[in-house]
């Protein structure tokens, strides 16, 4: 079966209102390249745009390929040897973490637990805390993040990038081997029972951003923009005090759709647009797949961003929100949002925009999308005749 695979990202700049329009100019341009490519243009322009002209910090950056994507760490400081240690440290503990939780690496916590044939497996006490966190989510989001999908995502392809359409009798029989209430953790004691298998794919990547970013923190750096495959985890301000400005990369492969003013903050984003194949018969095919039917999520959806201080959680949310679905999405808002806040950008298919109300004024749409309608999301929102929630502009 013949099908592409596409990675894009949620790209993040922290420059001038000018120097950004540039920028978009030239990401349109270069839609096509590699996202390598983009990230690099983007990173140069903005280690131009910070010059020590701002204050005495100077930008220092490493970009590297870990957990199969690209990822730009920049620093703000004004030591050099300090910023540069800080930075090696960062890389350093994300190649621990994904040392951890791949699923290919023999050595792995992952790995063992994928092969264990039932067997209880003593892991790391970063990977029980990182199961128990993701086998609770699942029971808060009612199982639309499922971290034990990986054989339906295996028959899918998605592992492999050998994409293929499964039959409907072999997604059944797979599901029957799905199921986070049977993961048992028990300290570092973890039983995974014969024939399931994990992958930490949908909470990784945010757990490695708070990682990171504690490091920075604990060497002494107060503002950082760590850009994990076009999820950002924000460490402080710009140096001169003032929010980042990030760009929020348009499911719609027309750059960027608009802009998001934040500090101290994740901000990730979950969407079929990201990595898809095209099946034989022409359809789309993404890489999140809704657990109850083993298909990917096809709801109306585009994309789901999620905004917090935790970038595991973020990273929980935009998966399982994704999952969700419009209504359900909002729906979850409304119950957890008092007692473990956060706020959300989803766009739909049809090219609405429907934000919680504390970004509002954050938030800046791209003149080029002006026929996107935004939709505010608040506490008390009316219900609609069909039961879905109705919207007010
Ligand atoms: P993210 O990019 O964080 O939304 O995570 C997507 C990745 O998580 C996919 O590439 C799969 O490895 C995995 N995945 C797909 N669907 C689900 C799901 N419903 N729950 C948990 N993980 C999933
Ligand atoms: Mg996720």
């Amino acid at each position: 079966m013949s099908g592409t695979v596409k990675e894009a990202v949620s790209l993040m700049e922290v420059l001038p209102e000018s120097d950004q329009n540039f920028v978009l100019e030239f990401i349109k341009k270069l839609r096509f390249f590699s996202l390598a490519v983009i990230l690099w243009i983007i990173m140069s322009i903005t280690m131009t745009a910070c010059s020590p002209m701002q204050g005495r910090e100077e930008a220092y950056s490493a970009s590297f390929f870990a957990m199969d994507t690209y990822m730009t760490f920049t620093v703000y400081d004004d030591d050099a040897k300090a910023a540069r240690e800080a930075l090696q440290q960062a890389q350093e503990e994300i190649g621990a973490l994904e040392a951890l939780w791949s699923v290919t690496d023999e050595d792995s916590d992952i790995y063992a637990l994928n092969h264990s044939g039932g067997q209880p497996v003593t892991v790391r006490d970063e990977t029980a805390g990182l199961l128990s966190f993701a086998v609770k989510m699942a029971q808060e989001t009612d199982g639309a993040l499922e971290p034990t999908l990986y054989p339906v995502l295996t028959a899918w392809g998605f592992t492999t990038e050998v994409n293929r359409i499964p039959a409907a009798e072999e997604i059944e029989r797979l599901l029957e081997c799905v199921g986070y209430d049977r993961v048992k953790v028990e300290g570092s004691l973890v039983t995974l029972e014969d024939g399931m298998m994990l992958d930490l794919g949908s909470v990784g990547k945010g757990y490695a951003g708070d990682r990171a970013g504690r490091i920075l923190i604990e060497k002494g750096i107060n503002s950082a923009l760590l850009d994990i495959g076009g999820n950002i985890q924000a460490v402080g301000a710009r140096p001169d005090g003032s929010d980042w400005r990030l760009g929020l990369r348009s499911p719609f492969g027309e750059g960027i759709f608009g802009t998001l003013q934040i500090s101290d903050r994740a901000v990730v984003t979950s969407g079929n647009y990201e990595r898809y194949f095209i099946g034989e018969d022409g359809v789309r095919y993404g890489h999140i797949i809704d657990p109850e039917t083993g298909y990917p999520v096809n709801n109306g959806l585009a994309s789901v961003t999620i905004i917090a201080g935790d970038g595991k959680l973020c990273d929980a949310l935009s998966t399982s929100l994704f999952v969700m679905g419009l209504s359900d999405a909002v729906a979850y808002w409304r119950t957890h949002q008092e007692e473990q806040p956060f706020d959300m950008i989803l766009v739909t298919e049809d090219r609405k925009i429907y934000l919680t109300e504390e970004i509002k004024g954050k938030f800046n749409l791209q003149k080029e999308c002006k026929d996107m309608v935004i939709y505010p999301v608040t506490s008390s929102v009316a219900e609609g005749k069909n039961g879905n929630y109705k919207f007010r502009p």
